[in-house]
């Protein structure tokens, strides 16, 4: 298994921030996430520094750049699971692989996609779930869909025959962007895919039924919502976060309430800009090296930065 001292979740002005001041101090530092919906044909007017303005493609290009610079790895690629792990550190599952870190800084934005299925809210915690680790338990053996398009949702689904053999996907009208490999693996399960629309959600006070198009009504006892990639509110809800309402909850120092878990930038729901997206990066950083320091993980911890 791969192994990093600080795995950073999320290519934004966040994560990057963040790498720029990890692998500046020495600790070697994994970036997962892709360019970041900013980094386009935006105009960039109120970034410190940038008079004549600056894209948005344009200044992430930069901060990644920098972050290299430093010795920072980042990879585009998709954190579909986080969870602890039992030598006391964190094990990420990407679409490629696994990857162990002794500290993880969440910097994923804001992205959990709801789909647009009638009634959704009403069975929320009635028969709709968001978390196979916090809820598959709850439906051993039972009948369970997982909505979703992409790998997310494949992993989702593959994780649930822990629980229980009875578990398709359904994309809920959007085309599979599940990858070979996991549609393979899907396959080899036994898990069916279907793309059909969810029209309806049946069942009183509990869900009972969904109703398909193509397909009509069908028996179900649960509803796995992995629309899209997994968000920072899924690894909040995996590891056992504090939340409030859609943000990860974070101390002044982006400390989270589990130890070795840091969050910064949107995913924890202050003023999402940049700019306040860079600063918490740093401070996430900060918090981390000490973290590490503290444990005495970090490697070349201290160097030229003044990480405090
Ligand atoms: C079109 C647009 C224009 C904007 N204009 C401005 C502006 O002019 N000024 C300003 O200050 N702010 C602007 N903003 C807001 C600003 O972009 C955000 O506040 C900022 O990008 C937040 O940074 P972040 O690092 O927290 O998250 P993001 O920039 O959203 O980055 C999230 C990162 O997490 C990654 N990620 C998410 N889930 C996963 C997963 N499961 N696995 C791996 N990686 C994952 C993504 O790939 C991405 O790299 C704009 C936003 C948009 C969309």
């Amino acid at each position: 298994m791969e192994k990093t001292k600080c795995l950073i979740i999320g290519a934004g002005p966040a994560g990057l921030s963040a790498a720029i001041y990890t692998a500046r101090a020495g600790v070697p530092t994994l970036v997962i996430g892709c360019a970041p919906k900013v980094a386009g044909d935006y105009d960039i007017d109120n970034y410190f520094g940038f008079p004549e303005t600056i894209s948005g493609a344009d200044l992430m290009d930069r901060g990644l750049r920098q972050a290299q610079r430093f010795g920072a790895e980042v990879r585009c690629d998709q954190i579909l699971g986080l969870h602890t792990s039992e030598a006391g550190g964190f094990v990420a599952k990407t679409v490629s692989g696994e990857i162990e870190a002794r500290s993880v800084i969440i910097a994923a934005g804001v992205s959990r996609n709801r789909p647009n299925i009638p009634g959704l809210d009403r069975y929320d915690g009635k028969g709709v779930s968001w978390c196979v680790s916090c809820d598959g338990f709850f439906y051993r053996g039972r009948k369970v869909l997982v909505v979703g398009e992409r790998d997310y949702a494949a992993n989702q689904a593959i994780e649930l025959l822990a629980f229980t053999p009875q578990v398709s996907v359904c994309t809920g009208g959007k085309p599979s962007q599940i990858s070979p490999d996991y549609a393979a693996r899907l396959a080899e399960h036994g898990i069916a895919v279907t793309t059909a629309k969810i029209t309806a959600l049946s069942g009183d006070p509990a869900l009972t039924a969904v109703t398909l198009d193509p397909g009509g009504e069908q028996a179900m006892d649960g509803i796995f919502v992995a629309m899209g990639q997994a968000s920072a509110l899924d690894f909040a809800a995996t590891l056992g976060l504090v939340r409030h309402r859609d943000f990860i909850e974070a101390d002044e120092d982006q400390k989270t309430n589990i130890p070795g878990v840091f969050a910064a930038g949107d995913c924890v729901g202050k003023f999402l800009q940049i700019g306040v997206a860079v600063g918490e990066g740093a401070k996430a950083a900060r918090s981390a090296i000490r973290f590490l320091k503290e444990r005495k993980e970090g490697g070349t911890l201290g160097g030229p930065s003044r990480t405090g």
